[in-house]
Parts: structure tokens; sequence; C-alpha cells
């Protein structure tokens, strides 16, 4: 079971480098596909949250559940937005802000932080329940590589050697794989703690779909691209109406 989740977990990681690499390699990544896959991550992101994260954590944990999800909401908007003064999703286009230096260097901690919870929550999802585990990993995947793509275009633009900015994917990729490996340990530790580490990851999702990517999504000058955002939705629904006809009821 944990060398699967690990394997999921890889290719979630790999998605990220790719992104990393594409602006690295300056192949021109067209816009308007970078939004489209943030609001689909989004739209599927938040109805996993409202519709399977949040009763199912309620279910496993009880009363306790709410404080948990409320902490995994608090602890990203710590890192991302209080500590981090910088950070949205998509191809960096803000040079003035990016030639100080410590810009880059915060918006890289608020992405580690972040891609670290991205794992954490594929993690404690598939330990909790495989297969919601896995519809986590499928909303996390969907804005992994515009993930990479945001933290090497950063780099980019604070003027690091494309060597660099490469290697700030991969070590955004790496953040992925220990918030997967964290759990592990976590769960060795007594566990009771992969209920608590569910709920707080209902929380982490909310914070993705709610606070990283809807906002991006709102700025878009594209009109198609808020309208993608129910497009995830209905990705949602079919993903599990697929996993419910594949494997029996999943839960
Ligand atoms: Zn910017
Ligand atoms: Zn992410």
């Amino acid at each position: 079971m944990e060398l699967t989740i690990i394997g999921y977990g890889l290719i979630a990681a790999v998605a990220e480098i790719l992104g990393g690499s594409l602006v690295v390699l300056r192949k021109q990544w067209p816009r308007a596909v970078q939004e489209y896959l943030l609001s689909l991550s989004a739209g599927f992101i938040l109805a996993l949250v409202f519709l399977e994260l949040v009763p199912k954590s309620i279910d496993a944990i009880g009363a306790g559940a709410p404080l948990y999800m409320l902490l995994g909401y608090a602890v990203l908007h710590l890192f991302e937005h209080t500590i981090v003064g910088h950070l949205h999703f998509g191809e960096e286009t803000h040079r003035e802000v990016m030639v100080s230096g410590v810009a880059s260097v915060s918006t890289f901690a608020g992405l580690f932080v972040h891609a670290f919870f991205d794992g954490f929550a594929i993690s404690a999802g598939m330990q909790f329940n495989f297969y919601l585990g896995l519809l986590v990993f499928f909303a996390v995947l969907l804005h992994k590589i515009p993930e990479g793509l945001t933290i090497a275009s950063v780099m980019l633009a604070a003027e690091y050697r494309k060597r660099t900015a490469f290697l700030a994917s991969a070590a955004i990729g790496l953040a992925t794989m220990l918030g997967v490996v964290s759990i592990f340990l976590l769960a060795e530790i007594d566990e009771q703690i992969v209920g608590k580490a569910f709920a707080f990851s209902a929380g982490i999702a909310t914070y993705v779909g709610a606070s990283d990517l809807v906002p991006e999504i709102n700025r878009s000058n594209n009109r198609i691209t808020p309208v993608l955002v129910f497009g995830g939705m209905l990705l949602f629904y079919l993903g599990t109406v697929m996993l419910d006809s594949f494997v029996g009821h999943i839960y």
C-alpha cells in the first residue's frame, strides 16, 4: 500500500517537474491551457471537499473534525499569504516585484509548504480510503503542471539561471514526496492520527481550491476560465460514477 501511495506521489512530482521544464525550455505553454487546468482543478477540489472530505472527516473523527479542518486551512494561509508577500498560481509576469530576490525566495518557501501539503493530502486520503485518496490525487494532479510552471517562471523573473529555475521545480516536486512520506511516519506514531490528518487535509483542500486557485481564475480575462470551474465539478461527479461502477460502492 505504501509503495502504491509513493507511486502516485511520484506521478504528481513528475508533473510538477514537467511544468518547470516547459518554462525552462521556453516551450510556449499557452496561457489559456494553464488557466483551464487551474479551473478544472478548483471545481474538482471544491466538489471533493463539500461532497466527500467534510462529511467523511466528521464520520471518521466526529465533533473534533471541524477544528482540524480549520487548522488545515489556517496553516496554508499562514505559510502562503501571511509570511509570504507575493504568491499566486500561474506564470509570473510581475518582473518588477521579483527583481528584489526576496520575493522569489519567499514565493519558493510558500510553494514548498503548499506542495508538501498536496502530498500530505494525497497520502492521508489514500491511507484513510484508497478511492477517496485517488480523487484527492486527481484534484492535485490537475494543478501540478501549472504549479511547476509557477515556480520556474518566478525564478526566471527574478533573473536566476535556467538551471536554478529547473532545480526549484524539482525541489517543489520533492516537497510533494516529503508530504506523502510524512503520513507514513505519523501513522507509525499513532494510528488515530490518520483520521485527524484526513480532516486536516479537508481544510488544506478548501484552501487550495478557494484561496489559491479561484482568485487566479477570477482575475482571468478569458470568459471560458470561470465557466470551467463547473466543468471541474462535473468531472468530479463523473469520477465518482466511474469509481462506483468499477469497484462497487467505494465506501
Ligand atoms: Zn506576480
Ligand atoms: Zn498544489
